[in-house]
């Protein structure tokens, strides 16, 4: 499996820690996990992962972890491009900045000025704001937008502290989206209906050219259905969808591995909380970054339209490709459970 998760091997061979959070006990319990790194001192993070001229494609490459305290500015409102399910009150947040995969389109690329990835070990700040917000009004928030939580989860456990706040709190609902496909996490995380897992699935000729590091179409599925199977409210993401020339044999060859999955579990796409669809877009302003940082990603050089400071496909292909999905997603799970933009 062309993934990640021999953690022992992880990149992180110089860690940056504020000095702030020397002592706190997150810093001290992911620094178990890198007994070799070196570790340097840092007054803020900004001081690493903000330096002008940095090559965020080439550092991730060989990424560099930072330890950071985040001050302010815990939760935003979901932005437009983002779906949100039919749910009020959408937000995201930021625990980690960047992301251990490594996809040639992913915006995160046209966001931050580093490759490095920083993780903010104060959750307990996100909670007591988010304590305040919940005493008045419900909310929906996405936790793995800004990196992939469950990626992370063996050395950080975020996904574990989310799922045990939710458990305190029924007016909150989790996403915890991931390309990760590590089978452990569901005998290590409590199962609850106010927290769902979202896999983002893509064709394997998609994942092979515009998803280092990922696990395979494969993988992903069998663990999506394995937490189904404990009854884990589990999402499926068809979101992006990228443009190859085979994007309809690629997206069909995807929903016959679906099809043999869900049968050989003895499942239905039915049983799914919803599924979502999006063709690849991304804001003007990080689309103009990627493209300096990428001369040679096909997916990032194509010719996309912008509409309102938004890249995305030309509309007739834009068209064509959610509708065909749509069309056989809905063979397979009620339209009222199919979201897309
Ligand atoms: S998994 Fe998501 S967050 Fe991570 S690099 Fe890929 S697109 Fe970006």
């Amino acid at each position: 499996m062309n993934s990640r998760q021999d953690y022992e091997n992880l990149p992180f061979t110089h860690i940056y820690v504020e000095k702030r959070v020397q002592t706190h006990p997150r810093t001290r319990e992911i620094l178990t996990h890198f007994p070799n790194a070196q570790i340097v001192a840092i007054d803020h993070y900004k001081d690493v992962f903000n330096r002008r001229g940095q090559d965020a494609p080439l550092q991730h490459r060989f990424q560099s972890l930072i330890l950071a305290r985040k001050e302010d500015h815990f939760f935003y409102e979901g932005a437009p491009v983002c779906q949100d399910f039919g749910n009020t009150n959408f937000y995201y947040c930021s625990t980690m900045m960047n992301c251990l995969f490594d996809c040639s389109y992913c915006y995160l690329k046209g966001m931050y000025p580093s490759g490095h990835m920083v993780i903010f070990v104060n959750l307990e700040d996100y909670f007591s704001e988010l304590d305040a917000f919940l005493a008045h009004k419900s909310m929906y928030l996405c936790v793995s937008y800004d990196a992939d939580l469950l990626a992370m989860e063996p050395l950080v456990g975020y996904a574990k502290l989310w799922s045990d706040y939710a458990t305190l709190h029924e007016n909150l609902k989790l996403e915890i989206r991931t390309k990760s496909a590590r089978l452990a996490m569901w005998e290590e995380l409590p199962c609850l209906s106010n927290v769902i897992y979202a896999f983002t699935l893509s064709p394997q000729k998609m994942i092979d050219a515009c998803e280092r590091g990922t696990p395979s179409a494969k993988a992903r599925i069998a663990c999506a259905l394995a937490g189904l199977e404990k009854k884990f409210p589990v999402r499926l993401c068809f979101d992006p969808m990228l443009y190859l020339p085979t994007w309809r044999e690629d997206y069909g060859e995807l929903l016959s591995e679906l099809d043999a999955a869900f049968a050989g579990h003895d499942l239905t796409m039915q049983q799914l909380t919803d599924v979502s669809v999006g063709t690849f877009r991304i804001s003007q302003d990080y689309m103009k970054k990627l493209r300096r940082a990428l001369p040679t990603a096909s997916a990032v050089q194509f010719p996309y339209v912008n509409v309102g400071g938004v890249y995305q496909y030309p509309p007739r292909l834009l068209k064509e490709m959610e509708e065909y999905l749509i069309e056989e997603l809905a063979k397979r799970i009620d339209k009222e459970k199919i979201y897309h933009e």
